[in-house]
C-alpha cells in the first residue's frame, strides 16, 4: 500500500468546500464510497472503506486492516480537521447502519456513480423506520476535483516532466525486431524506475496495421521497417496520472502516414488554441474535430479529444461531443460538458484510425490558466524517424 500523505489546510478547504455544497442542496450528510473521492477528502489509501461527511466533521470508516494507518492519519489531522475513525467489526452495511442513525442526520446524500444497487438495497432496507433517508447525489465530489489546487498541480508538472522524458527514451530506443510486448516491459519498467508509483494503464504499445486500434493491448507483433509504432503510456506520481501519447516511424514514413500524422498533428494545435477559461469542453473537441473533418479524416476520428486527469486517469471534464447524457435535464443539456476553469486539467489526443491500414494519435497533458493553457507534457509533436 502506498504512504499515507498527512492531510493539511488543503483538506480543510476541500471539506468546507463540499459542506457548503451539501447544505446548498438540502443535505445533512455525504456518504463517500468512492475511492478516489475519499482519498481526496482524507488522504486515506486503503482498499476499502466508506467517509461519512457531516456538518461537524467526517468519520473514516474501514476495517482491522487499515486500523494502524487510520489512526495515524486521525491523530496527525486532529489541529487540521475533525476527522475520527470507526472500525469495522462486523460488516460494512452494519457499521455503516450504526454510524449513520447515531450521527443524527436525516438526509443523508449517497454516490450513485459508485454505490452498488445491492449495497443501497441493504442500506435501505436496514435503515427503514430510522428517519434516515438515502437521497441520490451524482458527481459532488468529482466537480470539485476537477479544479486542481497548486498543491496537485506542482505533481502533476512534475509528473509530466518524468513522463515526457520517459517518452523520449522509448522513443529513441525502438527497433526493428522487437516484440510490441517487450517493448511495453521495456516502458513499464522505467515508468517505475522514473519515481512513478505504476503505470496510470495498461501502457499501449502498436505496431504497423496495429496502430488502427486505439486501445490495442501490446502482442506478439515484431516491429518492421516502415512501421508506424504508437506508443501511449502514463504514470501515478502521488496518487496522480498523466497520460502521453506519440507515434514513431521505423525507417521513411510513406506519404500516407505522413498526411495523417500531419492532419492529427493540425488537429491537435486547432484543439490547444481553442482552450481557456469560459470556452466549452466541447469547443476543444469542436476544434480537433473541424480539421479532421476539413481533411477528410472525420470519420476516422472515434473518440472524444481528452478527458479529465487527476486522481484518476480518466475523469472530469470529458471533452468530447455535447451528449445527451446519462442523468441529462430534459432539455437536452449535457451535464458534463463544462465551461473551462483555471486549474482544470485534462489531455488533449485526437487521432485518426483506419482499419486493416493503420494510424496516429498525438496526446498531451494541459492544464487551463487564467489566460489559455500550460503543456505539463513536453516532448516534441514531430514524426520521429528511428
Ligand atoms: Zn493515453
Ligand atoms: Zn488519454
Amino acid at each position: 500500500m502506498a504512504a499515507t500523505l498527512v492531510p493539511g489546510a488543503r483538506f480543510v478547504e476541500r471539506l468546507g468546500a463540499l459542506q457548503t455544497r451539501l447544505a446548498g442542496d438540502g443535505l445533512d450528510a455525504l456518504l463517500v464510497t468512492q475511492p478516489a473521492n475519499i482519498f481526496y477528502l482524507t488522504s486515506f489509501r486503503g482498499s476499502a472503506g466508506v467517509v461519512l461527511l457531516t456538518p461537524d466533521g467526517a468519520r473514516l470508516i474501514t476495517d482491522s486492516r487499515y486500523a494502524t494507518v487510520a489512526t495515524r492519519l486521525v491523530e496527525a489531522s486532529a489541529k487540521e480537521i475533525p476527522l475520527t475513525f470507526v472500525q469495522v467489526e462486523s460488516s460494512y452495511e452494519e457499521t455503516v447502519c450504526v454510524v449513520l442513525k447515531q450521527a443524527g442526520v436525516s438526509r443523508v446524500g449517497i454516490e450513485t456513480a459508485h454505490m452498488t444497487l445491492a449495497r443501497y438495497d441493504w442500506l435501505k432496507r436496514a435503515l427503514a423506520g430510522s428517519g434516515v433517508e438515502l437521497c441520490r447525489t451524482i458527481g459532488l465530489v468529482e466537480s470539485l476535483r476537477q479544479v486542481k489546487d497548486p498543491g496537485e498541480l506542482a505533481t502533476l508538472r512534475e509528473a509530466g516532466r518524468r513522463i515526457s522524458r520517459v517518452m523520449r527514451e522509448m522513443l529513441s530506443g525502438l527497433r526493428v525486431g522487437r516484440r510490441e510486448r517487450e517493448v511495453a516491459a521495456d516502458i513499464d519498467w522505467a515508468i517505475r524506475d522514473a519515481g512513478f508509483e505504476g503505470p496510470a494503464f495498461e501502457t499501449i504499445v502498436a505496431g504497423g496495421p496495429n496502430t488502427a486500434l486505439p486501445h490495442a493491448r501490446p502482442g506478439e507483433w515484431r516491429l518492421a521497417a516502415g512501421d508506424l509504432v504508437l506508443l501511449d503510456f502514463g504514470g501515478i506520481l502521488n496518487g496522480y496520472c498523466v497520460d502521453l501519447t506519440r507515434v514513431a516511424s521505423l525507417g521513411h514514413p510513406g506519404p500516407v502516414a505522413l498526411g495523417w500524422h500531419a492532419a492529427v498533428g493540425e488537429a491537435h494545435e486547432a484543439a490547444l488554441a481553442a482552450v481557456g477559461p469560459g470556452v466549452w469542453a466541447s469547443a476543444v473537441d469542436t476544434a480537433a474535430r473541424a480539421v479532421l473533418e476539413r481533411r477528410g479524416l472525420g470519420a476516422a476520428f472515434g473518440h472524444g479529444t481528452g478527458h479529465g486527469l487527476g486522481l484518476e486517469v480518466h475523469e472530469a471534464p470529458r471533452v468530447g461531443k455535447r451528449r445527451r447524457a446519462v442523468g441529462s435535464s430534459p432539455s437536452g443539456d449535457d451535464p458534463e460538458d463544462v465551461r473551462l476553469e483555471a486549474g482544470m486539467v485534462f489531455t488533449v489526443e485526437p487521432g485518426v484510425y483506419l482499419r486493416g491500414r493503420g494510424g496516429v494519435r498525438l496526446e498531451d497533458d494541459v492544464v487551463v490558466t487564467a489566460t489559455g493553457y500550460e503543456l505539463l507534457t513536453h516532448v516534441s509533436l514531430d514524426l520521429l524517424v528511428v
